[in-house]
């Protein structure tokens, strides 16, 4: 069996979400060890990752390094964090592996991910990403051809275009390394957003992916059987943030999508991880499901927990 598993930003910070070094470290322990017993019942596992606060992290130091360093694109920070964010889980999936007594090992990938240059969102930016700025330091970065928005009490915010995922670009890469017994860590943070110009280069652009959906296309591409999305929350529940909220169990692709049609799950958070488990399970997936990170052994057994898109 083969699973891909897509970790939420929870997976990667502490319980109140500060991303300092140490916490990253250990947030990635505490996965590592779920990944491993899994891998130890025979398992291939495909991980992938969120790096949101890292990111956010990494604009902050270019804001504040500008006069001294020139800044760095959005896609160089997407493959900064891959790196980093792929150095931390190799230290703890190789520790946990070793624990459980297996010989395999983990490998990362710097990852790209193909978007087309006429998608939608490069004309209207809506992704909000990093810290919020009074006006008068956001208008220096709308100055030098940044978007930004006046988000109200909090101040601005930046918005990038969040396009939609064509193709993993390293996806054979990605195969051959599962193939060969490594559990690999690829495609963080949605991977690197890329055009291909006329002449088939790629190049960098400046977006951000969705991690959820780029692990769904991920997933199709090293034929998982089953995608993993493990966040915060066991399951996704019905009429979110009210008294009457139900949990959802398992549930058909046909049902989920009117659910989301409903407008059950916010866009954002839920949302996307609603729609990823809908894709994957249509393009041919066995089941995906949606649940918290310490449950994401039994979610792959099949023991009833989280939410769970089927056929159907
Ligand atoms: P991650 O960092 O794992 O991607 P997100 O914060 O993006 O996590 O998404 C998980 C969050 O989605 C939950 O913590 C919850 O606050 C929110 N959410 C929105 N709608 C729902 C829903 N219908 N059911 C459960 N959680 C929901
Ligand atoms: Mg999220």
């Amino acid at each position: 069996m083969r699973v891909l598993l897509a970790l939420g930003g929870n997976a990667m910070a502490n319980a109140d979400g500060r991303v300092h070094p140490d916490d990253q470290i250990g947030a990635a322990k505490l996965a590592a060890g779920s990944i491993a017993t899994l891998v130890a019942s025979g398992v291939d596992v495909v991980v992938t990752h969120g790096n949101g606060p890292q990111v956010g992290n990494l604009l902050v130091k270019n804001e504040l390094a500008a006069p001294v360093v020139p800044p760095v694109p959005l896609d160089w920070c997407g493959a900064q964090t891959q790196a980093t964010l792929g150095f931390v889980l190799l230290n703890a999936l190789d520790a946990a592996l070793a624990r459980t007594g297996e010989a395999r090992r983990a490998a990362a990938l710097v990852t790209r991910t193909r978007v087309s240059a006429s998608d939608p969102g490069f004309l209207n930016p809506a992704k909000p990403i990093g810290r919020y700025l009074p006006a008068e330091e956001a208008r220096v970065l709308v100055e030098h051809g940044e978007t930004w928005e006046d988000r109200g009490p909090k101040g601005w915010r930046r918005v990038v275009a969040s396009p939609e995922p064509l193709e993993i670009v390293d996806a054979p890469a990605i195969t051959a390394l599962v193939d060969a017994g490594f559990v690999v860590v690829a495609a963080g943070g949605g991977g690197i957003p890329v055009v291909a110009d006329p002449d088939g280069t790629l190049r960098g652009v400046e977006a951000v992916i969705d991690k959820d959906l780029a692990a769904a296309l991920l997933a199709g591409h090293v034929d998982a059987d089953v995608m993993v999305v493990a966040t915060d929350v066991p399951a996704a529940v019905l009429h979110y943030g009210t008294p009457e909220e139900e949990p959802l169990g398992e549930v058909t692709v046909t049902r989920m999508r009117e659910l989301a049609a409903e407008g059950h799950f916010g866009s954002g958070s839920m949302g996307p991880k609603v729609d990823a488990a809908c894709r994957f399970v249509e393009r041919g997936g066995q089941r995906s499901v949606i649940t918290r990170l310490d449950l994401i052994t039994e979610a792959v057994t099949g023991s009833g927990v989280g939410t769970v898109v089927v056929p159907g």
